[in-house]
């Protein structure tokens, strides 16, 4: 049998063994064409199907309505950190951010070639530890923007911000789309990298209301705008085959286990097993984010000194759990437990850290 460890990496993530199987098994020969996915036109039948189940499967398992598109991007969510002011910016009107961590400052970087950004709130000052609360944006501004889940830092919003009702709500849900039911029509803009709950890296799901497509300046790059992308079903040019071909099979194997409904269930009682134990150490174990703003997806903690925690990562590694070393910028360990984490790779995690205080208290 193969070797196959449990991969908390926080991004390109573990994916589902029964998605890696299949593409596996289709690999040399795709839908009887005696190719490969990888080898086969973009204007085939075969691909379009491809497209089709893909953007199908999205819209029933998110519930998208019909007036959103649904497009396919190559560039990664750092892409559309300056594709949404590109797309949404209006003559004279700022643009408002909530800075909940290192993504949300990444964003907040790139506006201001289009226009005046605001920060209407931020948890810097501590740390990114946790999701500010009652954030209301500002009526008459071009969109608000927010990060659903923070994954360096392992906070992740339990509430929607107050906005009033012309103002797009735009959230960067790249580490937590897909990992419970949302109602999309509480945002303009949705969009997501895949590499962490969805497939691989190399494709952007964005997910956009249609009148929000009509805003762009028309002399804006071709390949920019989100209407180019809408109007010709993400296929404009030549798109991200593989990738987009990987998600369909990560949405369909989740359309099988039951949906996002389902899903969530699961991530709850993956995230609650890893925060008790850390909430049962005594303080051996200290969660970085403030408990009322814990992400389902990302399990960030110290412990007392950097050398523990070192020793804790090497030996997670020697049992088969690796990736659990924290972001370079909050140290200490992170457990990224994204929907392909089985619950049983978090239960192994939970019994390992039991039995490493045991021995190092
Ligand atoms: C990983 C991540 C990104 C960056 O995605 P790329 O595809 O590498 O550009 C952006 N936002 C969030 C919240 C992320 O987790």
């Amino acid at each position: 049998m193969t070797k196959r460890v449990f991969n908390f990496f926080a991004g390109p993530a573990t994916l589902p063994l029964p998605v890696l199987e299949k593409a596996k098994e289709e690999f040399l020969d795709f839908a009887g064409m005696g190719m490969s996915v990888l080898e086969i036109s973009h204007r085939t039948k075969e691909w379009d199907k491809v497209m089709t189940d893909a953007n199908n499967l999205t819209r029933e398992l998110m519930g998208i309505p019909g007036d959103y598109k649904v497009l396919w991007l190559g560039g990664g969510a750092s892409t559309q950190f300056y594709m949404t002011p590109l797309n949404l910016q209006l003559p004279s009107k700022p643009m408002e951010y909530v800075n909940t961590g290192g993504w949300s400052t990444k964003a907040i970087k790139e506006v201001k070639h289009f226009g005046e950004v605001k920060v209407v709130a931020s948890s810097e000052e501590e740390k990114f530890s946790y999701i500010p609360n009652n954030v209301a944006f500002s009526e008459d501004i071009a969109f608000a923007h927010i990060t659903s889940n923070n994954t360096l830092y392992g906070t992740e919003w339990s509430y929607l911000p107050s906005v009033s009702d012309d103002v797009p709500l735009v959230c960067d849900m790249s580490s937590n789309i897909l990992v419970r039911p949302i109602n999309v029509e509480d945002y303009g803009v949705i969009y997501a990298g895949a590499q962490k709950n969805l497939g691989p890296a190399g494709v952007t799901m964005v997910i956009v209301r249609e009148d929000l497509l009509n805003r762009v300046p028309e002399q804006a790059p071709t390949m920019q705008k989100w209407k180019t992308h809408a109007e010709k079903g993400s296929m404009f040019n030549t798109p991200p085959v593989f990738p987009i071909y990987m998600c369909k099979l990560s949405l369909e194997y989740l359309k099988e286990i039951g949906g996002v409904k389902a899903m969530e269930k699961m991530n709850v009682e993956k995230a609650k097993i890893l925060y008790n134990v850390i909430d049962t150490s005594d303080g051996f174990y200290k969660g970085h984010a403030r408990a009322d703003s814990r992400s389902l997806m990302n399990v960030t903690f110290t412990m007392s000194s950097p050398e523990l925690e070192q020793k804790c990562v090497d030996e997670g590694t020697t049992r088969g759990m690796i990736g659990l070393k924290g972001h370079r910028s909050v140290g200490g360990m992170r457990a990224s437990i994204y929907n392909a984490m089985p619950l049983e790779g978090v239960k192994k995690l939970a019994v390992f850290l039991r039995e490493f205080q045991e021995k190092n208290e």
